[in-house]
């Protein structure tokens, strides 16, 4: 396991590879950070894995030693190919099942369609964060449990509350499927390369009476929240005049003035939107 600046250097050394920055590929090089990562998760051993992002393969390695089965996905041709060969034994058994792709297309690998129970538990490359998990609330298939490392940035804005300045879309949809299980900060050191900001490890547990979002719904909430700061009423003029007719029986049914902004209406309120706009309209 590649876990110190110098050892994961010269690892990078032999395979020839730069971390490109692009990707994401800070590569974890803290050994407590990987076992709180799953002690945090507390998941049973048969419960299976997906990965984002596996890279040098340090948290891969540590799931697979745990005892789960891990569906990865990495887009890196030279990282697979490392992997491919560094858990070898894992692949053969069907232990460790990789796919070389985008998350953002395949935002849950290759996980058999009869596995319904599965967990996150990932190091997010940043530059994906919110599209990948954009991706996996649209798939129709909801880990029970996620863990990932994400930009500090990025966790505020997927925890923020209506009315804060980074409440946006996502947090929207997220907040309508998961409540936080836990939190610890994560300083930048504990990568190589370090990043210019610091991380945040979360957990995300699944709500009993979770509300996916439909994807003609998030559509609409994502297209409003593109001018977020104007008033509600004059972005209803934009749409359908069926979608129109919904949303102004909508505002009214829950007491909200047209002239409140996007980001000030709670995600209960945006979920009651999502139940009365069917997807023929
Ligand atoms: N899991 C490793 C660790 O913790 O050391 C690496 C994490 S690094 C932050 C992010 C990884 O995601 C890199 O291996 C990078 O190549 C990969 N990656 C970046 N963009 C991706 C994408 N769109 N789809 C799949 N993998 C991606």
């Amino acid at each position: 396991m590649a876990l110190s600046p110098s050892v994961t250097n010269e690892l990078l050394r032999q395979l020839d590879h730069r971390p490109n920055k692009k990707l994401g590929q800070n590569f974890l090089i803290d050994g407590n950070l990987v076992e709180k990562s799953i002690s945090m998760a507390d998941l049973p051993t048969n419960m299976p894995v997906l990965e984002i992002g596996p890279g040098l393969g340090t948290l891969t390695e540590r799931l697979l030693a745990h005892g789960h089965s891990v569906y990865a996905v990495e887009i890196d041709r030279r990282l697979e190919a490392h992997l491919r060969e560094q858990l070898a034994s894992y692949i053969e058994s069907g232990q460790f099942n990789l796919l070389r792709a985008d998350a953002v297309k395949y935002p849950t690998a290759n996980l058999p369609d009869e596995i319904d129970d599965f967990a996150v538990v990932a190091n997010l490359p940043y530059a994906i964060s919110s599209a990948w998990l954009e991706g996996l609330l649209g798939s129709g298939k909801l880990p029970l449990r996620m863990v990932i490392m994400l930009q500090k940035e990025a966790t505020e804005r997927m925890l923020a509350s209506p009315g804060s300045k980074t409440f946006n879309a996502l947090s929207i949809f997220l907040q309508a499927c998961y409540k936080t299980g836990g939190k610890h900060a994560v300083p930048r050191q504990c990568f190589f390369p370090a990043p210019s900001i610091d991380s945040v490890l979360l957990r995300m547990d699944r709500l009993e009476n979770r509300f996916p979002f439909p994807n003609h719904v998030r559509v609409l909430i994502r297209r409003i929240f593109t001018q977020r700061r104007k008033q509600l009423g004059s972005l209803i003029k934009n749409e359908d005049s069926a979608v129109q007719e919904v949303m102004h029986c909508w505002l009214k049914k829950q007491n909200l003035c047209p002239s409140i902004r996007p980001e000030k209406i709670s995600c209960a309120e945006w979920t009651e939107l999502a139940r009365s706009i069917p997807e023929e309209i």
